[in-house]
This record gives structure tokens, C-alpha cells and sequence, in this order.
């Protein structure tokens, strides 16, 4: 079975993020970029599943400028097989990345896509949902357990009430949450090796997806500073100050 791994170049999870003074966006000037946690996760998740034997090759896929190829050479050094770039200067929507991940599952014949459940900077939490309605493929959504066998993948999902298993048919999508491993770090001989690993580039056009925007961001704004607390000396005082001050009594 051939994994189609998806990440996603962003902001490093660590870095304080700044606005630009017009509003336009986040400054990314000078900004240590990663993969995503979640793709993070998921290229983990993918490896081992080499690792069982289950998957016959690993492959990582992100759409972006050349800059993302930093990315995708970590992914081979964490142990991708090969990696395609799908180069684009637009920050491509959800709904683009997903048809373009569906484009390539196909060409590829993957029955396996591995997404991050959610990228850290645009939080849409879309792109693996979206792809597995184009491609009508099976989804198991937020997964912290996935167990393949038999031509069938199980699926344990983290919800409200609890936890809930599902079983899907192949081929299936699944998207990962924090708790399904713990990825590992790559080694120096791994990232010298990744070097020589394939890395190929396609475009949207190559792929005859269009991935003009649909969407327009009108401002971004940092959100506003917390104001200073008060220490209250007794509980009337408290009470008092959430019917005064705070106006929610
Ligand atoms: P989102 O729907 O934007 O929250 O992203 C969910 C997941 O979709 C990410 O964790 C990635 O696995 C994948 N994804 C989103 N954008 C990209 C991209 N530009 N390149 C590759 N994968 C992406």
C-alpha cells in the first residue's frame, strides 16, 4: 500500500507571531518556519506503518513556493521515501490543497493519505475533510489510534463523550491528532541521506487543478493584550466587582 503523506510549511509553533502594521498579515520577515506539528504526526505515523510492512512506500507532498522543500527534505530524513513539491507562489485554500492531494493520489495510486488534523497558522481544519468527499474515500477525522489490517484500517477518534473506533475501507483518509505517537527526530546520517533522496516538482497546471483564491482576507489583528488582574480581599468584594466592573453577575 503507497502512503501520500501531506505537510505543511509554518511558522514554528515556538515564535511569538507579529502583525504587519498594515494588517495584511502575519510577518513572516526573519521567522523560523517548520512542519507543522500535525503533519509532524502524521509523516510518524506514516513511517511506521513502513516499519510493519503494511505501507510499501512513503511518499510527502507539500504545495508551496520552493521554501517548502526544507520541509519536505526533513520529511525524507524522518523517513519519506520520496517527496514532490506541487510549487505554487499562491497560498493555496483548503479546497485547492485538497484537490490537489486527490490529483495526486490518484496518479500515484495511493490508498492511503495522512493529513495533519488541522495546519497552526489558518487553523481551518478542511483540507482532509474536503479530500475525502472529492476523492469519495473513507475518512477517520482526528485519529489518536490507527491500526491497518487486511485491506481495512481502524480508526480510534478522540470525541466529546469519549472514544469512538472506526473501521474504514481502502482507500481512506485519515487525519492525525496530537496524541496518536510521538514523532521522532531525524538523525545526522538520515539528513545527509535525505539529500540524495527523490524530490520532484509539479505544478497545479501539471495536476489541471486551478487554485486561484476564492477567499480575501480583509485585516489581521494580533489579539488584544490581557489587562492586569486584581487580588480581591473577600468574597463580597469579588461578587461586588463581577456586578460593577465585570458586568456579568
Ligand atoms: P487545514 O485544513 O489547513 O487545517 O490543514 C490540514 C492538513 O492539510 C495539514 O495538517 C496538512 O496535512 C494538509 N495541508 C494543508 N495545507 C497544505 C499545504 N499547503 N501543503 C501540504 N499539505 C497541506
Amino acid at each position: 500500500m503507497k502512503v501520500l503523506v501531506a505537510i505543511k510549511r509554518v511558522v514554528d509553533a515556538n515564535v511569538k507571531i507579529r502583525v504587519k502594521s498594515d494588517h495584511s498579515d502575519v510577518d513572516l520577515a526573519n521567522v523560523k518556519m517548520a512542519i507543522n506539528p500535525f503533519c509532524e504526526i502524521a509523516v510518524e505515523e506514516a513511517i511506521r506503518l513502513k516499519e510493519k510492512g503494511v505501507a510499501s512506500e512513503v511518499i510527502a507532498v507539500s504545495v508551496g513556493d520552493d521554501r517548502c522543500q526544507e520541509q519536505l527534505r526533513t520529511a525524507l530524513a524522518l523517513g519519506a521515501d520520496r517527496a514532490l513539491q506541487v510549487k505554487t507562489d499562491v497560498a493555496v485554500e483548503p479546497l485547492g490543497v485538497a484537490k490537489l492531494l486527490n490529483a495526486i493520489a490518484v496518479k500515484e495510486g495511493c490508498d492511503l493519505v495522512v493529513l495533519g488534523k488541522q495546519s497552526i497558522d489558518s487553523d481551518n481544519n478542511q483540507t482532509g475533510q474536503m479530500l475525502a468527499a472529492i476523492g469519495n474515500m473513507s475518512q477517520g477525522t482526528f485519529a489518536s489510534e490507527v491500526v491497518c489490517e487486511e485491506g481495512q484500517i481502524s480508526v480510534t477518534r478522540e470525541v466529546d463523550g469519549g472514544l469512538q473506533k472506526l473501521a474504514l475501507q481502502l482507500p481512506a483518509v485519515v487525519t492525525t491528532d496530537l496524541r496518536l505517537n510521538e514523532p521522532r527526530f531525524a538523525s545526522l546520517p538520515n539528513i545527509m541521506k535525505a539529500k540524495r533522496k527523490p524530490l520532484a516538482v509539479l505544478t497545479p497546471d501539471e495536476l489541471s487543478v486551478d487554485v486561484t483564491p476564492r477567499l480575501c482576507t480583509l485585516s489581521v489583528v494580533s489579539p488584544s493584550e490581557r489587562e492586569a488582574g486584581v487580588i480581591v480581599s473577600n468574597v463580597a468584594e469579588l461578587v461586588e466587582k463581577l456586578k460593577t466592573e465585570a458586568g456579568v453577575l
